[in-house]
């Protein structure tokens, strides 16, 4: 099923990965478990042509699960960026910590995306 349902933006990109929202590949992949101290614990994607950020997986605490009421099948809206994302899956990964496997939703709201 899932096989099917690929739509061309879905494709496994390894280590070259290309902006969900402009397609550009130019800018930096920041994976789970490397980033540091700073902003810990989760994997994403940040696009030097339009500044916006491609999250893969979310880190969040059971607090934070709780206040934004986040499960999967729903959509989660990064404000910071205006983007919209299909959470496809919860995990959890410890004690106190959940992880949100997203993937990038186009909307009209998203109007600049580069068609070819
Ligand atoms: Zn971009």
């Amino acid at each position: 099923m899932d096989a099917a349902r690929t739509t061309g933006r879905d494709e496994p990109v390894g280590a070259d990965r290309a902006c969900a929202w402009c397609g550009s590949g130019d800018g930096r992949f920041v994976s789970r478990g490397f980033a540091g101290a700073t902003d810990a614990n989760d994997q994403f994607f940040e696009c030097a042509a339009c500044n916006r950020t491609t999250y893969e997986i979310l880190s969040r605490t059971g607090r934070e699960m709780r206040l934004g009421r986040y499960k999967a099948g729903d959509v989660y809206q990064d404000r910071t960026n205006r983007t919209r994302y299909h959470i496809g899956r919860v995990l959890r990964v410890g004690a106190n910590e959940f992880l949100l496997y997203l993937k990038p939703l186009d909307s009209s709201d998203q109007a600049t995306l580069a068609r070819h």
